[in-house]
Formats: C-alpha cells, sequence, structure tokens
C-alpha cells in the first residue's frame, strides 16, 4: 500500500504546486465557489486549501485516500530513482503518502464533521469535529519521508512562486469562483468571483494592469478569442505576463506566443513580452492537448490559421485606441 503511494506520488505530486494543484482541482470539483490556499516557506512546510464545497460524507473520508494495491512491488527504498508513469485520480492517497495531511470536512446536511489525519500513508485519527461547510485540507511537510525527493525542490521562494503562477492561470479561467492565495500570512491574490474577467485580473495583478488593459473580440477559421491585452507599457522581460487558455484550460504555446509578439512589434514596434490573458474557443477535436500531469504542451493542427486569428485579435485590439 504504501510503496505503491511512494511511486505514484513521485508523477503526481513532484513539488508543492503539485499538491496545490490536485486539492484546489477537487474544491472546484466538488462545486466550491470560495478557494483559500494558505501556504508557509513557498508550500514546502504548509500547504492550506479550504473550500466551501460539498464536503465528504463520514463514511467516504477513509475511501477517498485509499487506492489499489498492488502485488509486483518493489519495496519504498527502490523507489527513490523510479520514474514510471503514476495513477491518475489517486491524488489524496498520494499525497497523503509523501506529507503529513489534515483534513477536516463537513457536508452541508451533516450536524458534524470529521477530522482525519493520516502521516505519511498512516492514519493517526479519525474522530468527529464541528466544522463549518465544506473541506479544509491541510498538507505538510512534504517529502518529509522520502528525503532524496526533498533534495530536488528548489528555494521556498522558487517553489512560492510556482504557486503563485499556478493560482494565476487558475483564477483566471475561473471568473466566478472567489480565490485567495496567503504565502507566508500576507494576501498575495484575491479575486471576486463575480464573473467579469477585468475584475479577476484586478484582484490578481492589482489596479496597475486591471486600468490599462484592451478588450479582444475576434473570430476567424473558427477560432473565437476574447478577453485583454495590456497597453503597450505593460510589459515584461519575459513570457510570465502572457497567460492564454484553449476552451478554458491554461497551455502554452509557440505559435500563439509568437503571434501575440509580433502583432505588438508590427503595430507599435513594441519589442517586449506583453501583458495578455486571452481566451481561445476552437474545436476540441482539432486540438491536442499533452494530457501528462505537469505539462500542458498544446497543438493545433493548423497553426497558420492559429497564428493570424492570434494576430489580428491582437492587433486589431491594439488598432483602436491611442496610448
Ligand atoms: P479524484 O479527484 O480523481 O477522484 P482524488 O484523490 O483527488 O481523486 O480525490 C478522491 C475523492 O475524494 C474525490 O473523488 C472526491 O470524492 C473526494 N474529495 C477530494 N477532495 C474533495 C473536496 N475538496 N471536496 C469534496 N470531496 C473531495
Ligand atoms: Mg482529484
Amino acid at each position: 500500500q504504501n510503496t505503491i503511494n511512494k511511486i505514484a506520488a513521485g508523477e503526481v505530486i513532484e513539488r508543492p504546486m503539485s499538491i496545490v494543484k490536485e486539492l484546489v482541482e477537487n474544491s472546484l470539483d466538488a462545486n466550491a465557489t470560495n478557494i483559500t490556499v494558505e501556504i508557509k516557506n513557498g508550500g514546502i512546510s504548509y500547504i492550506r486549501v479550504t473550500d466551501n464545497g460539498d464536503g465528504i460524507d463520514k463514511d467516504e473520508v477513509r475511501k477517498a485516500y485509499m487506492r489499489h494495491a498492488t502485488s509486483k512491488l518493489l519495496t519504498s527504498e527502490d523507489l527513490e530513482g523510479i520514474m514510471t508513469l503514476g495513477f491518475r485520480g489517486e491524488a489524496l492517497s498520494t499525497i497523503a503518502a509523501v506529507t503529513e495531511t489534515e483534513m477536516v470536512t463537513k457536508k452541508r446536511d451533516s450536524l458534524t464533521g470529521v477530522r482525519y489525519m493520516i502521516n505519511g500513508g498512516k492514519e493517526i485519527e479519525f474522530s468527529e469535529a464541528g466544522a463549518p461547510d465544506g473541506t479544509t485540507i491541510i498538507s505538510k511537510n512534504i517529502f518529509f519521508n522520502t528525503p532524496a525527493r526533498l533534495k530536488f525542490l528548489k528555494t521556498s521562494v522558487t517553489e512560492g512562486s510556482y504557486i503563485n503562477d499556478l493560482m494565476i492561470r487558475i483564477s483566471l479561467s475561473h471568473p466566478s469562483i472567489s480565490f485567495r492565495l496567503i504565502s507566508n500570512g500576507k494576501t498575495v491574490l484575491s479575486t471576486s468571483g463575480n464573473g467579469k474577467v477585468k475584475d479577476t485580473i484586478y484582484g490578481i495583478y492589482g489596479r496597475d494592469i486591471s486600468n490599462n488593459l484592451l478588450p479582444v473580440d475576434h473570430t476567424s477559421d473558427g477560432i473565437k478569442i476574447s478577453g485583454y491585452i495590456g497597453k503597450p507599457f505593460i510589459s515584461k522581460g519575459n513570457r510570465s505576463f502572457e497567460n492564454y487558455f484553449v476552451n478554458g484550460r491554461y497551455i502554452t504555446n509557440v505559435v500563439i506566443a509568437k503571434a501575440i509578439e509580433e502583432a505588438y512589434k508590427t503595430r507599435i514596434m513594441q519589442h517586449k513580452f506583453p501583458f495578455t490573458a486571452l481566451f481561445f474557443q476552437m474545436d476540441p477535436t482539432m486540438c491536442d492537448v499533452n494530457i501528462h500531469p505537469t505539462k500542458k504542451e498544446f497543438k493545433y493542427y493548423n497553426e497558420k490559421a492559429l497564428f493570424s486569428a492570434t494576430f489580428h485579435a491582437v492587433s486589431d485590439a491594439l488598432s483602436e485606441r491611442e496610448y
């Protein structure tokens, strides 16, 4: 049991950011409208995700942390270096295998909730507890029981920045859900969840950016593009300001990136990297997204059309105003 959990954990849970990703996705699946993520030390020592979602029934809590067993398995020690395909749908058990985990959860129609503690896959406590509706999961000291993995983590600043980037993408692609990210006691992101992309951008990046946006609305070749781009003076020395989503999903794609940058260059001679929050809608059967849990590389069957649509969407938005 413990051994296979560690294998899967190596795949799904690579760093603190992976834990936040899995927990927040679970909160979204549970119909939460309010999700708060609190981290300390870049998530290395502490991650807490609180949601106001459906909660988990008392009788289902242990089940949520279970996974399939296998017979042909190696010892725990063999696993430090193994790279194998993991198992999706096993996030909680893998997180519980490599952290000190505590869950408090309550369904709306239950009188009391449950507190469940599990360290390195070993159950510590299961008890009734008073709790608000929804689920809170705390994951402490990632890889405390697999020192070899711990060594591969970067500094807490870098690990924290991965979580920050993740929360930006998730909150941008869910404007109707209110997200908050607290890092070392400080709120660094707080979105209203009112459904408006512009207000979501404000909650993430603040007024300097949200007050300097140009709307985008363009359709060509079956590709619909909406959202916002930043006025030319909003820029960075790298692509970290370029956010784009295909059919609701955050992706990276060099054709889109090049088209965005080319449009700024052509229109206003800008050679830096602009701010964008662009939402693409297109036929999913013509798209290919690498579904590896840690990757999001996107391919479209017609790169020429994708380039052209993106270029014109950005170019049109830039042409409509004076700066
Ligand atoms: P998966 O999400 O693929 O089902 P997980 O290991 O991530 O696998 O979660 C296991 C189960 O635990 C989920 O299917 C769900 O029933 C329950 N669960 C996990 N997190 C939450 C949550 N925040 N709110 C309600 N239920 C949850
Ligand atoms: Mg899940």
